[in-house]
């Protein structure tokens, strides 16, 4: 039977084209296909291991960092099997020498194991989920100790493997990679690989959220909070020029570079559809005097967050397994709450999925209206089917949100009448016709 073209079938097909993406309910399933019993049973698994140390044994098929990471890539092998092959699988690795630093005890392989799920539009578009492959005892050079790394960061990649495992059963239009890296513990070697490797291939990078410890609720400092989780991002890339350093000054923008960008959007999309959750937006790189796999990937210019838990337990960080003056150290299994890394690697899967959905950041956004009472803002309108539209997005400068947003349709340019340019910053988004929204670009350039 030839299916007739009734107008009341058009206008259905109308309104399925402009929905919110709050009316997909595929976030939603995301958020309860993720299990806190599967992250459970990983990150087990990876403490089995003995110590996970980057310099520890590779020949082993049950202790050392080569059993670990062997068992890794056989879990995404596993996945893409079941996607019929969704994604692609491999080592990328690079040789480090004791004169690369002063943690690395001998040379080693850093091996990182890489799954990509291409997208399907934009290929060469990618976001990024991290956790880590290595563990450490007290001393980072003791590659024989037992370092059970259970939150530091067992938590992250158990997280990372059960994002793949969730998201492998859909559809982006943008690739997903889900990663774990090593020689963390040693100066951050493997992110800095992959980072290297992903210019090197031209990687058009979304941004790179690095889950490091995600699964300790119960704080050094006496607070125990199942709730809060804290998103690290820098205010501008350490690659901006000189030039646009000086430009700030008169532009703004000092707190609006793209991993900031990136962190409220995290923050924005918990908000929404985890509403139990409580995201805290960090303003600064990382902890205090402290590290993450997501810096080498900005000091390449690329967007990149740390997002972990909120209360940390330094007794069960980099500690050997002890017990002094009745104090128990160590990172073990009992200190992980895998309820928490649940909910943590919920925000990651909505994240990953709303971004990898999205169509891309608008490009070339320039902002104008200087002494006049509106705002005016332009970009170059995308030739990308999908996009439904543009909305723009605006806050009061001391606002760590984007407050106020006003959707302006298939456009390349607006006029925000009564809207005056001194008193917000302004960004614009594109939306798809599927309701998803791309980051927001902060304005680069006036007219
Ligand atoms: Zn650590």
């Amino acid at each position: 039977m030839k299916m007739k073209f009734t107008p009341l079938f058009f206008i259905a097909f109308l309104f399925s084209l402009n929905i919110s993406a709050q009316e997909n309910t595929e976030l939603y399933d995301i958020i309860d296909e993720v299990s806190s019993e599967r992250i459970e049973k990983d990150i087990t698994k990876l403490v089995s291991f003995g110590t996970r140390n980057t310099f520890s044994d590779t020949t082993s098929t049950t202790r050392g960092i080569g059993a670990a990471r062997r068992w890794i890539k056989a879990e995404f092998d596993n996945i893409s099997n079941n996607c019929k092959n969704c994604l692609e699988v491999f080592y990328q690795k690079e040789i480090v020498t004791p004169e690369d630093g002063s943690r690395i005890p001998h040379k080693a392989a850093v091996v990182n194991v890489v799954a990509i799920q291409r997208g399907t539009k934009n290929p060469d578009h990618y976001v990024i989920m991290s956790g880590d492959i290595d563990s450490r005892a007290s001393s980072a050079t003791d590659f024989t100790t037992d370092a059970p790394g259970a939150n530091d960061n067992a938590s992250g990649m158990a997280g990372t493997i059960e994002a793949a495992r969730v998201l492998s059963n859909y559809k982006f239009e943008n690739s997903i990679v889900y990663v774990g890296l090593s020689g963390e513990e040693q100066g951050l070697f493997g992110g800095k690989g992959l980072a290297e490797y992903a210019k090197k291939n031209n990687w058009n990078i979304i941004g790179v959220l690095n889950n490091d410890m995600i699964g300790n609720i119960d704080g050094v400092d006496g607070v125990i909070d199942n709730r809060s989780f804290r998103i690290f991002s820098e205010p501008v890339p350490p690659t901006e020029t000189e030039r646009e350093r000086k430009m700030r000054r008169y532009y703004g923008g000092e707190v609006d570079g793209i991993s900031r960008q990136l962190a409220r959007y995290i923050h924005k999309t918990t908000k929404e559809y985890l509403p139990e959750m409580n995201p805290m937006l960090i303003y600064r790189l990382d902890r205090f005097s402290r590290g993450g796999h997501h810096k080498p990937f900005n000091d390449l210019g690329f967007a990149g967050v740390r997002i972990m838990e909120a209360h940390e337990n330094y007794n069960r960080q980099h500690q050997d397994i002890r017990t002094e003056n009745g104090i128990e150290y160590g990172d073990v299994l009992e200190g992980v709450n895998f309820k928490y890394a649940e909910k943590l690697t919920e925000v990651n899967a909505i994240n990953l999925a709303s971004l990898a959905w999205a169509p891309l950041a608008p490009e070339e956004v320039a902002i104008g209206g200087v002494v006049e009472p509106s705002t005016k803002l332009k970009w170059i309108k995308s030739n990308n089917p999908n996009i439904k539209g543009y909305k723009i997005y605006w806050r009061d400068t001391t606002s760590p949100t984007w407050d106020y947003s006003r959707y302006v349709g298939d456009v390349s340019e607006v006029n925000l009448e009564g809207i005056v340019i001194d008193n917000y910053y302004f960004g614009v988004v594109a939306v798809g016709k599927n309701g998803f929204e791309s980051l927001v670009s902060f304005p680069k350039s006036v007219f």
